[in-house]
């Protein structure tokens, strides 16, 4: 990665399934960066209660504090003039509008790191993160482990049965899959829509 030191700003996406060590490398950047004294603050959705409401935390229990906010374009106002390095975490929570507040951010010249899943449960797209991976400069895909064979693993199975796109757990509800593994819920194919194209027809 060419991480250049001009006056400009730049958007960097973190991807990838859960347990893929999305929020470890957000981690591991962010501490860099304050090894290098830069000004860093740290966001993270709110609706994530996963460890700890305010602290970005990984599973393997590295943590850093941050903020948590559920309105994404509340970022704005609270990001500090000096502030060098933005940083957020569980980025596929917000609304689409996290593409114009990180967009806004790097035109001002920071540093903008989101973190999220790229696809939710079903192996869709999920929130604003695919198009936010257009306008970042750098776009990191991790990879998880499959719980079934070992193999590299780019998919969150859910291990029930709800579906809403957002039930939010950890190991009790999810587990990293590889293409071969991964069982994507079944979609509903009798809906009221169908009914009446079946009985038009
Ligand atoms: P993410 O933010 O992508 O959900 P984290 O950074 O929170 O991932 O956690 C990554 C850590 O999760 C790994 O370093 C490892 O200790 C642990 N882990 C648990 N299950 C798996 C798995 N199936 N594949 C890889 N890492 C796993």
């Amino acid at each position: 990665m060419h991480i250049f030191n001009g006056k400009g700003g730049w958007i960097e996406v973190i991807c990838g399934p859960m347990f893929s060590g999305k929020s470890e490398e957000l981690i591991k950047r962010i501490r860099r960066a304050q090894i290098a004294r830069r000004r860093v603050q740290i966001f993270k959705h709110g609706i994530d209660a996963r460890y700890d409401a305010t602290d970005i935390v990984s599973h393997s229990q590295q943590k850093l504090p941050g903020l948590a906010v559920t309105v994404v374009t509340d970022i704005l106002e609270m990001v500090d003039d000096r502030t060098e390095l933005v940083a957020i975490d569980e980025g596929q929570f917000f609304t689409q509008d996290l593409v114009e507040v990180a967009n806004k951010l790097a035109n001002l010249g920071k540093r903008v790191i989101v973190a999220g899943l790229d696809m939710d449960y079903r192996g869709k797209p999920f929130g604003p993160m695919p198009a936010l991976m257009c306008s970042a400069e750098y776009v990191t895909k991790q990879l998880a482990i499959c719980m079934t064979c070992g193999d590299p693993a780019n998919f969150t199975q859910r291990l029930t049965a709800s579906k809403d796109q957002i039930v939010v757990g950890a190991s009790e509800i999810y587990e990293a899959r590889c293409r071969q593994h991964f069982e994507p819920p079944h979609e509903e194919t009798a809906g009221p829509g169908a009914q009446a194209v079946a009985r038009d027809g």
